[in-house]
């Protein structure tokens, strides 16, 4: 069978419940999703009427209300939907905040929509969705193919239709923060990406400011990573994106290639690079690959070719099972999604106590909560993979998991 979303975080939980020894109904009430929805929409858009499908899973609420991102992708599937809930379930554990996890979808290509286009869609998915989304129910955010902008039309939509200027409570987290958004929450995956690895890199005698990373995706996490690493001293030698991939083995300035990309929507045709094929990128010699764009890229095809000593996944699900096993016999340290790209779901909590207790938390305060949560996170991990002899992943994984198992015993398994 072939890798997907789904298949790699259901067999990653498979094996974590076996290195625990949980007991076999819990297994099944944790490997499940609490609930699923699939809701058609048919928004009309400037060439005519589109029909297309929009999902929200619900995976846990054991430890809080669902949370996670809304992705719009053209080849979406249900499962994969299931697969992200899943994944958010361990994320928010890990990271210990009081969410279960969520996500939810709209199958349709966001680089084919005009921004008005896009703005009718997401709106015509929160209009359907809405009694499915809440404070106490799921909250959306930014994920692949979405943006604050979206979240701001998503918090819009909701309000006006129940005739209120605010909201009670916070429906959706990564908003602009003109519409009560937090600072610093949409460069905050990538700052917490970039917290992990400086972590690693103390731990095997290396310094980001000597380092050199290759990072697939230029979007939200990569771009705001690869800021959050230059700014330290690194050395950006290659990115890719949808459309190509780039190289300067010298570094890339990442600010000129920010404004590169704004303009021309792609990091393809940056002057001062030399364009590679997309599939290079991960053979390149690096001290650390930073995956940031989609799942299964990093497979058992191109994972013996890998020339890196840290992966920092900072993608979700980036690397199958398959890929897994080969990584661990080269020795490469990997970061695992879960824990890797958990800062935006932290600032995303933050965002949700500034609303719910009507606050003002301003970017140096969530920056230092960042770093500080991510850094107590990252140390706890290794530290559990140091004295269990097992891999970050592992590790990371079997903290989660206990949580949400903890939560579901003392919560009863009644009514
Ligand atoms: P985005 O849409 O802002 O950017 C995605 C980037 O990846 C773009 O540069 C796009 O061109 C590139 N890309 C997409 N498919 C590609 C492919 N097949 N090959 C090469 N490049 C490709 O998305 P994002 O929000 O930055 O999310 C990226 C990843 O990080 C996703 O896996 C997402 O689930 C995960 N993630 C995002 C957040 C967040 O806060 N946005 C949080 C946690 C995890």
């Amino acid at each position: 069978m072939k890798d997907n979303i789904y298949s790699t975080v259901a067999e990653n939980f498979q094996k974590a419940a076996e290195r625990l020894g949980l007991e076999e109904t819990i297994i099944k009430k944790l490997s499940i999703p609490k609930e699923k929805i699939e809701i058609c929409i048919t928004p009309k858009l400037a060439e005519g009427i589109v029909s297309t499908v929009a999902y929200i899973v619900r995976f846990s609420d054991t430890l809080g209300p669902s949370k996670g991102g809304l992705r719009m992708a053209p080849d979406l599937t249900c499962e994969d939907i299931v697969g992200l809930a899943m994944e958010m379930t361990w994320k928010t554990a890990i990271i210990h905040v009081p969410f279960g996890g969520g996500k939810s979808g709209i199958a349709l290509d966001p680089t084919s929509l005009s921004p008005e286009d896009k703005e009718v869609v997401v709106r015509s998915f929160t209009r359907n969705a809405k009694r499915h989304i809440g404070p106490e129910i799921y909250i959306p955010a930014p994920d692949m193919g979405t943006n604050e902008t979206d979240m701001g039309h998503i918090s819009d939509c909701i309000s006006f239709s129940e005739g209120v200027a605010i909201t009670r409570g916070c429906f959706v987290t990564g908003k602009p923060q003109i519409l009560g958004g937090i600072a610093g929450r949409k460069q905050a995956t990538g700052r917490g990406v970039c917290h992990c690895i400086r972590a690693a890199a103390e731990k095997l005698g290396l310094s980001i400011k000597d380092m050199s990373f290759v990072i697939q995706g230029f979007g939200n996490v990569g771009a705001a990573a690869a800021h959050a690493l230059a700014r330290e001293g690194g050395t950006i030698t290659a990115v890719a994106d949808i459309f190509g991939a780039i190289c300067n083995e010298n570094g890339l300035n990442v600010r000129e290639l920010d404004q590169h990309v704004c303009e021309n929507n792609t990091v393809v045709g940056f002057s001062e690079s030399e364009e590679i094929g997309s599939n290079e990128i991960f053979q390149l010699e690096c001290d650390c690959l930073l995956p940031a764009a989609a799942s299964e890229q990093i497979t058992s095809s191109n994972a013996a070719g890998i020339n890196a000593r840290i992966i920092a996944e900072g993608a979700n699900s980036p690397t199958t099972p398959g890929a897994d096993a080969i990584l661990d016999e080269k020795d490469i340290f990997i970061i695992p999604d879960i824990l890797c790209n958990a800062g935006g779901v932290f600032v995303s909590y933050l965002e949700y106590v500034q609303q719910t207790q009507h606050e003002q938390i301003g970017e140096t305060e969530v920056n230092s909560r960042l770093a500080e949560r991510m850094n107590r996170c990252f140390h706890q991990t290794y530290d559990y993979s140091q004295k269990n002899r097992c891999s970050m992943r592992q590790a990371a994984l079997d903290i989660a998991i206990r949580r949400v198992v903890e939560g579901t015993y003392s919560r009863g398994f009644h009514p």
